[in-house]
């Protein structure tokens, strides 16, 4: 049986030429009939070069996410093994994927498998399938995840609105193998963390942050800390065990910030001098300032502020808002790490953020550091997007 092909129209070649995995609505000029959702089809130029093999996705803005750019390639169970291996070898390579620990393993189009995210949780894996090709492919690409060297059991966790652009249907998660617990927990730079694989935000954890929890702990010392969108406490561990003065840790997931308690526990922090408030962190910074709490180090980790190029604009002011508040309620001296985990917040616009927060406050500020995604959230040089979290640590002078 001959692969259903789709045929680019002209002059929309250009991404397929750069090995950028996505084909936009507007490039395609037509579709042989009966392609469903997730198969693989045949990319063709113009001209009608074989360009690559993709899979089909008429829900999507994005038509076909590409696996392969060698149209020859035969996508089965095979090709996602190979890809999984090699991008959990990748993570073993780097030192990152340590038996205790975790860490992302497949990332998506930087791992050449579009739509698949993997972390690790010790002997657990907890993955999403987030494009309808991996949906199709859902039972290959488990399988491979549990053949992995020290995997007991995979997990499946359903991101309800990334599949729903997509078009894909509820079902039951995927389990196979061993029953992953309720409560896991990891170990990183020395540190425990409880991570809740069930009912936490993406796969539980934010292992894109190990680099700058590492930083948050050097920086930390003697230093009273205000932690906005604290999640379940990676940096309020990380500021206390680095020997903070104190932490006010602030979200609005109250299962989060439960967990956040737990994990100070964990870490025999039980007695570090804590708080963890519910609260709508822009709410809550607002009446921090208004009645002039100041701190030594304050940490803005907010969720994406600009999902699409219609937001750029307005997520832009508010992370210049959250920026200046931020900036105003520093002690001489103090540190503000400021991130963005938006795709399409560039790094050099992030930086113009942060230096106009600072002039609108009255601070002069330096830059004293520069953060980004772990090393086992690689970046696709083709795929410029996957570069998508950005921080930057000044220091008040
Ligand atoms: N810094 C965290 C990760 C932050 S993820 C870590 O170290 O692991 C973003 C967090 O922002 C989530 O926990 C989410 O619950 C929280 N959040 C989203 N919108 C919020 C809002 N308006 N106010 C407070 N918290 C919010």
């Amino acid at each position: 049986m001959s692969m259903k092909e789709v045929r680019l129209a002209r002059g929309k070649e250009q991404p397929v030429e750069n090995r950028h995995p996505w084909i936009f609505s507007g490039a395609v000029a037509s579709v042989d009939n009966g392609l469903a959702p997730g198969e693989t089809c045949l990319v063709r130029t113009a001209d009608g070069k074989a360009a690559a093999v993709g899979a089909w996705s008429p829900k999507s803005q994005i038509r076909v996410r590409v696996w392969s750019f060698d149209p020859a390639e035969t996508i089965d169970g095979d090709f996602f093994r190979k890809k999984i291996q090699a991008a959990n070898a990748l993570r073993t390579d780097l030192g990152l994927n340590a038996p205790s620990g975790g860490c992302r393993i497949v990332y998506s189009e930087s791992d050449g498998l579009p739509g698949v995210i993997a972390d690790r949780y010790g002997e657990f894996v907890v993955f999403q399938l987030l494009s309808a090709g991996a949906e199709l492919h859902r039972e290959e690409i488990a399988k491979a995840l549990l053949e992995l060297p020290g995997v007991r059991g995979v997990h499946e966790k359903a991101d309800a609105s990334a599949r729903r652009h997509e078009g894909i249907a509820d079902r039951p998660c995927i389990e196979m193998g061993d029953k992953a617990p309720a409560e896991i927990i990891v170990t990183e730079n020395g540190l425990k963390f409880a991570v809740d694989v069930k009912n936490g935000q993406k796969t539980g954890f934010y292992f894109d942050l190990c680099d700058a929890r590492k930083r948050v702990m050097a920086l930390a010392k003697g230093r009273n800390v205000l932690n906005m969108f604290c999640y379940t406490g990676g940096f309020a561990v990380a500021a206390a065990a680095g020997g903070a003065k104190s932490t006010l840790n602030v979200d609005s997931s109250a299962s989060a910030l439960r967990l956040a308690q737990h994990n100070m526990e964990l870490n025999g922090l039980a007695d570090a001098k804590a708080e963890f408030v519910e609260a709508d962190a822009f709410d809550k910074l607002r009446e921090l300032q208004e009645s002039n709490r100041k701190f030594d180090l304050i940490i803005l980790d907010p969720p994406k502020l600009i999902d699409s190029r219609n937001h750029l604009v307005s997520g832009s002011r508010a992370y210049q808002f959250l920026a200046s508040t931020a900036f105003r309620m520093l002690n001489p001296g103090g540190i503000l790490i400021n991130f963005s985990c938006s795709g399409l917040m560039t790094q050099e616009l992030l930086q113009k953020i942060t230096f106009s927060a600072a002039l609108n406050a009255g601070v002069d500020a330096s830059l004293i550091g520069v953060l980004r995604q772990g090393a086992d959230h690689p970046v696709a040089l083709t795929v410029p997007e996957t570069f998508y979290l950005k921080g930057f640590i000044s220091k008040a002078r």
